[in-house]
Formats: structure tokens, sequence, C-alpha cells
């Protein structure tokens, strides 16, 4: 039976849309169109490939606007956000358009004749969106996916699924064939447990929480399907006394509240050298006072609501609702009336076993905390089941790659918090996720490598 979803604007509590969910038999549908069309997908000429995936990227810049004003009243993301994102789909999709022409095999020497290598499309693809970057996650997986000569199935969040459905239209609309790109709406435990369970889908790449991608990466044992995981983070600020203190702390809001904290790469933990805690803490709060948040169709909105009221329980449960309770030590702003508001809120843990400081709270909450010296700053920053990206704060340029080595995680930065760039690999070690996306070697995540062996005697 088909069931709808309400999707809700967070600003506002208003109804957007109501979006029909797929059924099982209509995602097995979606996926027999995606396994049909791949040997005609595959079989395009690499220069032809191209051409189809800049022609997708140009369409994608024409509607930017469209598609931002669509993300701000789905996911309630601030309007400067919101371009960007449309923006980096469209660089993404220019980006991987270079790759069909450039899916290098090697050739190597054997005696007898010829060994050649081959990369080969896997065949169909299922890509799982969260809710908190709907646009751009699904770009990382359906450009470099669909440059490899792949079929994508892709299934947005149950909250998030409008500039996905819109995304699958100008696919078609920029001439790539019926089937090759299908956006299937419809509920993580049917049509994403599908994608899982589905025969003809060979690879399964989730974005999401660690908890549903142990979940799909057990599933696909089954079928020795091939994952790239993306799940969840608890990263560190690392701020030195050496560092431009008044820099750092001016943003370090940034790093950590963007998107509402609903970020997978938020530094939610900062880690401040002893001696210079009061200083950085007294500028901080100035910064993180002067964070803007409202109506994210604000031009000058620096953050917008949470997705839901569910997320707002689940954040204030960390704060209001810790049982040994929590010190605030410092609150921004946050309108007051309908929408899933939540102020940017600065935490002092009383140890290093708070749950505000061990989990993912996916909201604007920082926690603070002094570090002695650099081994006591990298012990602390290691002390989590995550390892997705993290930012070091110094002049000292030797200690900030020295540090950047110590830490156990995918993306860092020094005397920056940029986690994200499509030319560049991003990915999580431990239990932030498996693989890597973007970058030059993303295409290696979406072909399998053959070796033929011609002989010449
Ligand atoms: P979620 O795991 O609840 O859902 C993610 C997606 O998985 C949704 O599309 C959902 O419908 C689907 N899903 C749910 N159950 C499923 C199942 N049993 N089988 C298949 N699919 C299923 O996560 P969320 O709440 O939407 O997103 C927040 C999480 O995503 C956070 O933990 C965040 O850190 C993580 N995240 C990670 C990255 C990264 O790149 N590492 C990026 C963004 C978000």
């Amino acid at each position: 039976m088909t069931t709808t979803h309400d999707v809700i604007n967070p600003a506002t509590e208003q109804l957007v849309r109501s979006v029909e969910l797929a059924t099982v038999e209509e995602a097995d549908a979606a996926i027999g169109r995606a396994a049909a069309a791949s040997p005609g997908w595959r079989a395009v000429a690499p220069a032809d490939r191209a051409l189809l995936l800049r022609r997708f990227s140009d369409l994608v810049g024409e509607h930017q606007e469209e598609l931002a004003l669509l993300e701000v009243e789905n996911a309630g993301h601030t309007i400067g956000n919101a371009r960007w994102e449309a923006g980096n789909v469209r660089d993404v999709l220019a980006y991987y358009s270079g790759a069909p022409e450039r899916n290098f095999g090697r050739q190597i020497p054997v005696a007898g004749g010829i060994d050649v290598t081959f990369r080969e499309p896997l065949g169909v693809v299922g890509i799982i969106v969260p809710w908190n970057f709907p646009m751009p996650i699904a770009g990382w997986g359906f450009a470099p996916a669909l440059a490899a000569g792949n079929t994508v199935v892709l299934k947005p969040a149950e909250l998030t699924p409008l500039t996905a459905m819109r995304l699958g239209e100008l696919a078609l609309e920029a001439g790539l064939p019926e089937g090759v790109f299908t956006v299937v709406p419809g509920k993580g435990s049917v049509v994403g447990e599908r994608f899982v369970t589905h025969p003809d889908v060979r690879k399964v790449c989730f974005t999401g929480s660690t908890a549903v991608g142990q979940r799909i990466m057990r599933g696909a044992a089954d079928q020795v399907k091939r994952v790239t995981l993306e799940l969840g983070g608890k990263s560190a600020n690392i701020v030195f006394a050496d560092s431009d203190l008044e820099l750092a702390a001016a943003r370090a809001p940034y790093a950590v509240f963007d998107n509402a904290g609903q970020d997978c790469c938020a530094r939610s933990r900062i880690l401040v050298e002893r001696s210079a805690f009061d200083r950085f803490m007294e500028h901080f709060e100035t910064a993180v006072r002067g964070v803007v948040v409202t109506d994210p169709h604000d031009e000058a909105a620096e953050m917008g609501p949470l997705i839901s009221a569910e997320q707002h329980e689940r954040v204030s449960a960390y704060v209001e609702g810790a049982s040994d309770g929590v010190d605030v030590a410092f609150r921004g702003t946050a309108p007051e009336g309908a929408g899933y508001w939540y102020a940017p809120t600065v935490v002092l843990p009383r140890s290093t076993s708070d749950p505000v400081w061990q989990e993912e709270v996916f909201g604007p909450v920082v926690a603070v905390l002094p570090f002695d010296d650099e081994a006591d700053a990298v012990a602390k920053a290691n002390d989590t089941a995550y390892g997705l990206s993290g930012s070091i704060w110094t002049r000292d340029l030797g200690r900030g790659l020295r540090v950047a080595r110590g830490v156990e995680a995918g993306n860092l930065s020094v005397n920056s918090h940029s986690s994200v760039r499509y030319s560049t690999p991003f990915g999580g070690f431990k239990q932030s996720g498996i693989g890597r996306e973007l970058g030059p070697d993303a295409l290696e995540a979406f072909t399998e490598v053959k070796n033929v062996f011609i002989s010449t005697e």
C-alpha cells in the first residue's frame, strides 16, 4: 500500500508538500529499470558520457537558485549554505565529467603476451542519503558512480526528498537515458533495505548514522555486496596557546554550529591548551553570541533551525535533559515561536565520559575541555569511537603536522576548518566509516578491476 510523507518546513512547521513513499514493489521496479539501462549506459562512448554529465552539471547550475530555495523550505538551511550546496552538485558533476575519458587501466609487463587491466562498472549502485546535506551527499555518490558507467538508484531521507527528486528530473532533461539515474523516495526500512537485499544492486553507498551503517554492512555480507559507509563523527578542534587565539575563537562557532550542528564533520569537542583556556573562552563567548540565528531566507542568516521536532528533543536531551546535569558556559540566541530552533550552546563537561563529550549530538552544542600538552591533546582527541575530521590551531607548523598525523581521523585541517573539497578524498577512520568519496580516486569505489592477458605466441 502506498503511503505518503508530509514534508514540513522546519523554520515554520508548515506543510511544504506530501511525497509518496515507494513500496517494495516500486523499489524493485526502479531497480529493474536501472538494471535494464545498465548495458546501454556502460556502452555509451566515454566522450558522450562526459558530455551528458557536463550538460547535467550546466542544468544544475542554471537551476541553482531554485534548488537552493527548495532546500531552505525543506531542510531549513540558510540560503547562503543552500546556494553553496546546489553549486557543489554542479561542481562535482563537472569534476567527474572529466572521468569517463580518464578511467585508465594499466599495461603490466608479462612474458608471452600483453597484460592489461580495465576498470569495469559494477552495474546498479544504490545510494542512501541522510537529511543533513541532501544535495551534496547525493552528488558525491551519483556523479562518480555515473561517470564510471554505473546506473544509480538513489533514496533520499524521508525528511528531505525534494531536492533529490528535482535533481532526478534535471538528469532526464539533460539527456541521461531513462533508468540511468532514478530517485526513489521511501522509507529506510523499505527502499533502503531493498537496496541491501536486492541481488541486482551491486553496491550500496550509505551516508547516515553508525547504527544503520552497521546494519547495512551486516546485510551486505549475505551477497558480499560492496559498501561505502560515511557515518557519524565527534571531531576535535584542538587550539594551542601559540595559535592566533582570536582567530581560532572567532572561527570555532562556524566549525560546529554551521547547519545547526547537523554536520558529521562538526568540531563538537573543543580542546584548548590549559594556559590559554580562559583567554580563548572570553573571545569564544563573544563569537558565539554573535552567530546570527534567524529565518534561513534572510541573507544574513548564519544558522537555521533543527530539522524536526524529534531532532530538537534529541539535542535538548543532552543539555536540559542530562541526568547528571550539564554545566552550560554560555549560549547564543535563537528565534522564539514556530520552528525547531535551538540556540548555539557551549557546555563544560565534568569528565570525558559525559555523554555530551562522547556522543554525536548532531545539534548546535559544543563541549570544551582543557589539555596539558601535545600528547594529551592527541590522546583526548582520539578518545572516541569516531574518526571523521578535526582541526589544529597553532603557529608551529611542525606541531600542526605532527598532531594532524597523530589524530585518527580522515580529514584534518590546520589553521582552518575545511573538511570537504570535491577534488580531495573524504571519509572516516574507525566507526566513522569505510571507503573514501570525492577526489581523484572516487572512481575506484565504483569500479571493479579486470585483468586480461592476450597471448602473442
Ligand atoms: P539515518 O542513519 O537514520 O538515515 C540515513 C539514511 O538511511 C536515510 O535515508 C534513511 O531512510 C536510511 N535508512 C534508515 N534505516 C535504514 C535501513 N534499515 N536500511 C537502509 N537504509 C536505512 O541517519 P540520519 O539521521 O538521516 O543522518 C544523520 C547521521 O548521518 C548522523 O549520524 C551523521 O553523522 C551521519 N552523516 C555522516 C556523514 C559522513 O559523510 N560521514 C555525512 C552526513 C551525515
